[in-house]
């Protein structure tokens, strides 16, 4: 009997993909082990086990499959049916998800290897250019990869060449599956069971009479066997017996003792420096717990919506606590930047090595440690701390899922697919497992406080700060005034300036903010108007004082600093608009004495700036901290006294239907970073217009009326949360081609569709690293399920493959969060 196994690839092709097994392997196959399987021409790949069957496939021969990877399976039940949904919702294949979810590590690569094989075999004049030029490079490397032949050839499809030379019997090549994720392991000895009887013991006592110290060796390990009862580490025992090494060998050569390894788990947290503290709640922090519990009856999703400060860590301990005490797993899902040394710290306090942190700036090692402990269910990984990939984890037994700042943007994976939610994507993995979903926020999310409103999720509450601190004093400070009066210090006003002397005279820390990194985003010549572009991007160069450079914030693409302009070459050129660098500049001839530190992408791109810059913030070796959003996440420093936001208007005319929600979330909480301690913080922010309603909202911390005017607009405008719309971008490098393209995608799905389609449109950078990108919008009606509207949607998708002129043109699908 022949039977066969649909796999999934890690890969981006609709369906799975069936293989031929053996009887045994059909035996041994589990859904969710790993398999080695060749695909396409000379691939291998490791492939998802889904499903063994008996049915041939139509349309191709199957194959066989290369070996089986794993004895046990490496993902679970549960978790395979939340990558369906993901893959469904998101409209990505389920081999998207799997690249994603897997750690890397576990999914094994295959290179094709070229070596040489004859090199002389064929006269020099007998090859073709390109295979000179692979044969040259062979003669002084040991071997090539397809992407280096074709790097060194210029050419895309190499294949045909490679074969070519292969059949000449020049070169030859070798497929290699390199598994990249070795456990760590630690070597132990014990003794062969042959001598476990007493009389065998004797025995070998006496035939060592003659070598005193091996008999000696054998005698401590009994000693220290008996005293520890565990296996004994080869090390330790080397170090406690003060028996030396080559003792030991030899008796290991006598197969008196044995040598073994067992694996060991890297991630180790220092135990003894847990402090915990027995935390009281305060009556509105325990009013809060008993509202969340009550809505978790059903069990769901509930809202905590508690000021900044309010003590919301606390109630998650709390409740983490109960879960964890029940025997389930519980995870904490932060955005990726707040996952700072400073939080894991209080965690780590409350549940020392019961918790395991999970995240992309971790090694394939100590990925794949926390995947096997969520796996094997261990004591360690009990509470499981991570940014959103930390969703993709293999529980299975979860009781509950802790969305930190739920509102926060960077929640939403944007390249590559799946370009899923983490919030929402959270709710249904918790449904899944029949476990409880708690959002927390000081700034709830528009969409979030909609589904509290429309009864689907529960709310919870806590209006003021812990220890009864008031909230910071927000001030508006008009800068237009202050402009045409020639009133401002560079980029501070005469109120800024003033406020800040004070604060440092206190011995106060003042956290300064500002929406842009770089010295100034444009650089433009005064008389002719012209800015340098970037020639990859539709966008203008940012002025990189610091390192004398323009930059593409898109792509990368820098030049030096231009001495004079590039149209009329005349050098009057000015910088427009600011960004964290030049406030930086500004300051060191402002507060000449005072330490200033800045935090943005420029200044933390190394795997520890980050914390280091909080650390001394926190330590209070720097006076002034200028940043960007990064500085709003958060994080809890005790002793800022003043928050400055420099320009809030740029903020809010960004040209986003989310913009208003944005601005409102990131001034709220940047403000919540001052004033944590007893005295009350102050914030000022400098805007050119003090009367905007957004501003005035934030001023007076009114979140019902800003809520209430965001749904009204995108009630009016038909935007989310009160409609569901989906973008769809198409990216090609020919800008005729991408106008035909989107064209015709637009046209049918008009066709088919009956929702709103709009566009196709650019968007406000049109062209991105040499792609044009134009955009199609789908606004879902109640008429249709959105489902069945996806679908058709991904019927056009196929028609549109099938156009041989539109191959190239990639297709984007961004659901809900654009
Ligand atoms: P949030 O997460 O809402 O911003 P935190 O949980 O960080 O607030 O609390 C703010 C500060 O107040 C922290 O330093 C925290 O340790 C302290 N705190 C909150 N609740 C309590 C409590 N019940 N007892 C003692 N300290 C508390
Ligand atoms: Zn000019
Ligand atoms: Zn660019």
């Amino acid at each position: 009997m022949q039977y066969f196994l649909d796999v999934i690839l890690p890969i981006r092709i609709e369906r799975t993909f069936t293989y031929k097994i053996t009887s045994e392997e059909a035996a041994a196959l589990q859904k969710g082990m790993r398999v080695a399987v060749p695909f396409g021409k000379s691939k291998i790949y490791t492939a998802i086990a889904f499903h063994v069957h008996q049915n041939p496939p139509t349309a191709y021969e199957a194959k066989e499959i290369h070996e089986i990877l794993d004895s046990h399976p490496v993902l679970v039940p549960t978790q395979i049916k939340f990558w369906q949904w993901i893959a469904d919702y998101y409209m990505c294949t389920l081999g998207e998800v799997v690249r994603a979810g897997l750690p890397n590590a576990l999914l094994l690569e295959s290179e094709t290897l070229i070596l040489p094989k004859v090199l002389d075999k064929v006269p020099e004049g007998e090859f073709t250019d390109d295979e000179f030029l692979i044969v040259e490079a062979l003669r002084h490397q040991s071997s090539l990869q397809i992407k280096d032949v074709a790097d060194i050839t210029d050419r895309k499809r190499v294949l045909p060449l490679i074969n070519g030379l292969v059949e000449k019997g020049v070169v030859r090549l070798k497929e290699e599956i390199h598994e990249k994720y070795r456990p760590k392991t630690v070597k132990y000895i014990r003794l062969n069971p042959e001598y476990e009887s007493e009389t065998a013991l004797q025995n070998l006592l006496e035939t060592l009479t003659r070598a005193p110290k091996q008999s000696q060796a054998v005698l401590s390990y009994f000693s220290i066997y008996g005293q520890q009862k565990k296996p004994v580490g080869l090390t330790d025992f080397e170090k406690t017996s003060r028996i030396s090494k080559s003792v030991i060998k030899a008796l290991i050569e006598k197969s008196v003792f044995e040598a073994y390894e067992l694996q060991t788990d890297r991630v180790v947290y220092e135990e003894g420096e847990r402090k915990v503290r027995d935390i009281q709640l305060n009556p509105l922090q325990t009013k809060a717990i008993g509202d969340i519990q009550e809505s978790f009856e059903k069990p769901r999703v509930c809202l905590l919506h508690g000021v900044t400060s309010s003590g919301k860590t606390e109630v998650y301990i709390k409740l983490i606590k109960k879960v964890i005490d029940s025997g389930k797993q519980v995870l904490y899902l932060l955005p990726e930047i707040a996952l700072t040394t400073q939080l894991i710290n209080r965690l780590k306090a409350y549940f020392g090595n019961t918790i395991a942190v999970y995240h992309s700036r971790y090694s394939y090692n100590e990925r794949i440690e926390v995947w096997n402990n969520v796996l094997h269910q261990s004591e360690k990984a009990q509470v499981i701390l991570g940014a959103r990939s930390a969703l993709f984890l293999p529980f299975s037994k979860l009781g509950l899922v802790v969305v930190d700042e739920e509102h926060e943007q960077s929640y939403k994976q944007f390249d590559p697919a799946p370009r899923y939610h983490a919030r929402d994507a959270a709710i249904v993995l918790a449904n899944l497992h029949g476990a409880n979903c708690l959002l927390g926020s000081a700034t709830p999310s528009i969409e979030s406080y909609y589904n509290v409103k429309k009864g689907k999720y529960g709310i919870a509450e806590i209006p003021r700060r812990y220890g009864e601190v008031l909230m910071p004093e927000i001030e508006l400070v008009d800068i237009k005034e202050a402009h045409r009066k020639k009133r401002m210090k560079g980029h501070f006003s005469e109120r800024l300036l003033k406020a800040m002397e004070t604060a440092l005279e206190e011995n106060e820390q003042i956290i300064l903010f500002q929406n842009r990194r770089g010295f100034a985003p444009i650089l433009e010549c005064t008389t002719c108007g012209h800015a340098a572009q970037c020639p990859n991007c539709d966008v203008s160069l940012t002025l990189h004082q610091h390192r004398e450079q323009l930059r593409c914030h898109y792509c990368g693409f820098h030049i030096p600093i231009l001495q004079s302009c590039q149209a009329c070459g005349s050098s009057t050129l000015d910088t427009k608009g600011f960004g964290t660098e030049q406030i930086q500049e500004e300051l060191k001839h402002l507060f000449p004495d005072a330490k200033v530190g800045r935090m943005d992408l420029d200044t933390t791109r190394g795997k520890y700036s980050y914390d280091k810059l909080i650390n001394a913030f926190e330590a209070q070796e720097l006076d002034i901290l200028v940043g960007t959003q990064m500085i709003t996440k958060g994080l809890d420093f005790r002793n800022v006294g003043l928050v400055g936001i420099m320009n809030a208007d740029s903020l809010l005319n960004f040209p986003d239907y989310r913009a208003h929600e944005r601005s409102f979330q990131l001034l709220v909480q940047v403000a919540g970073r001052s004033g944590r301690t007893q005295k009350r913080g102050n914030v000022l922010v400098q805007t050119y217009n003090p009367y905007h309603q957004v501003l005035q909202q934030v001023s007076s911390y009114d979140y019902p009326k800003f809520f209430h005017d965001q749904v009204y607009e995108r009630e009016q405008f038909k935007y989310p949360p009160g409609t569901k719309i989906l973008r769809i971008t198409l990216k090609d490098r020919d800008y005729n081609k991408l106008n035909e393209a989107s064209d015709w995608f637009a046209t049918s799905l008009r066709n088919v569709l009956k929702c709103t389609v709009l566009g196709p449109e650019y968007p406000a950078i049109s062209r991105i690293r040499n792609q044009y990108l134009k955009n199609i919008l789908i606004k879902f009606t109640t008429a249709e399920p959105v489902a069945k509207t996806k679908k058709s949607i991904k019927r056009v998708n196929q028609s549109f493959d099938a156009i041989s002129n539109y191959r190239s043109v990639r297709v984007v699908y961004n659901v809900d969060h654009i």
